[in-house]
């Protein structure tokens, strides 16, 4: 269909970016193709090395799937989405599609080993998530394709993650968030992932900060140390929620507590995720 109705078409999946956009008119596109009804879009499953999300599997499936709770960050990450209203109608799927510079999943997913699946006129192709959102609201989709399925590499044993946004309140986007993922051997860093959430127009990938963390020993010099680097890299623009300056200290905050979390994880304690309230 959205081959033959050309550049006027949208697809519709959970409507939770795309009606306000309609409701503000901002966005008036000719025809919605609704994807609401299509058999077999929305599902959680494992093989022996992935975890696979259909496109429409909405945040709160992803809230409360045993089977997503493997890999923590995604249940911090969907669990933490806006309010429950949000999270029932929202897919995973629309919001990696959105790339909104705010938006939680593409910040979480980043740290993991994440391949989009997409399929258009011209057939299926899959897409490494770091190539797949190219810019704020950019991502590598042709007009006639979709994504139909997100897949995410369970990390190896001694791994953990976790992902910390802080939000003036539940239902709106973040001030900032932090996700980390360590792959850990006895305290050493075997190897380590770090981004930052809306302090840029796509989720960074903290390099430097990675770099602090890999090889050494995760103690409190190695975690200030992530915590600084994390701070310089990030390139926020001051808003509503808080100034340029204000944003930087916030995630280098944010970095130290999802390092911290993930540690005890991947040493195997249960920790509850937490998302920060102003
Ligand atoms: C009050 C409120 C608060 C929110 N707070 C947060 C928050 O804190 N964090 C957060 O991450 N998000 C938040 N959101 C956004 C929410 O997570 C959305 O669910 C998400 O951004 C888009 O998913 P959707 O399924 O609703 O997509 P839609 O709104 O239906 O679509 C979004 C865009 O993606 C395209 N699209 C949808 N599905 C596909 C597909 N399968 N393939 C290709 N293109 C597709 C659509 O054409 C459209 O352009 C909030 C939304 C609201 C209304």
């Amino acid at each position: 269909m959205l081959g033959q109705l050309g550049g006027g078409a949208k697809l519709l999946a959970g409507g939770q970016s795309l009606i306000p956009l309609l409701k503000l008119r901002f966005a008036n596109p000719e025809h919605l193709v609704d994807l609401n009804f299509i058999v077999g879009t929305s599902f959680i499953k494992e093989d022996s090395s992935s975890l696979h999300f259909g496109s429409m599997t909405r945040h709160a499936e992803i809230e409360h799937s045993d089977l997503a709770r493997k890999i923590p960050v995604l249940h911090d990450c969907a669990a933490g989405i806006a309010d429950v209203q949000v999270r029932n109608r929202g897919t995973i799927g629309g919001s990696i599609a959105e790339a909104d510079p705010s938006g939680d999943w593409a910040n979480a997913l980043i740290t993991l080993e994440t391949t989009v699946h997409c399929l258009g006129a011209n057939g299926a192709r899959k897409v490494a998530l770091k190539d797949f959102v190219l810019d704020a609201y950019t991502t590598a989709l042709a007009h006639d394709e979709l994504v139909t399925e997100v897949e995410v590499k369970i990390p190896p044993k001694g791994s953990g993650g976790a992902y910390v946004a802080f939000k003036r309140s539940a239902p709106v986007y973040p001030t900032a968030s932090a996700a980390v993922q360590l792959a850990m051997e006895g305290d050493v860093c075997k190897d380590a992932a770090i981004a930052l959430g809306c302090v840029g127009l796509t989720a960074i990938r903290a390099s430097e900060a990675e770099a602090a963390l890999r090889g050494h020993s995760v103690n409190d010099n190695a975690i200030g140390a992530a915590a600084e680097a994390a701070r310089a890299a990030a390139d926020p623009h001051p808003d509503m929620r808080g100034s340029a300056d204000y944003k930087r200290e916030l995630v280098g905050a944010l970095v130290k507590r999802a390092i911290q979390i993930a540690l005890r994880r991947a040493g195997g304690e249960q920790v509850k995720g937490v998302h920060f309230y102003a």
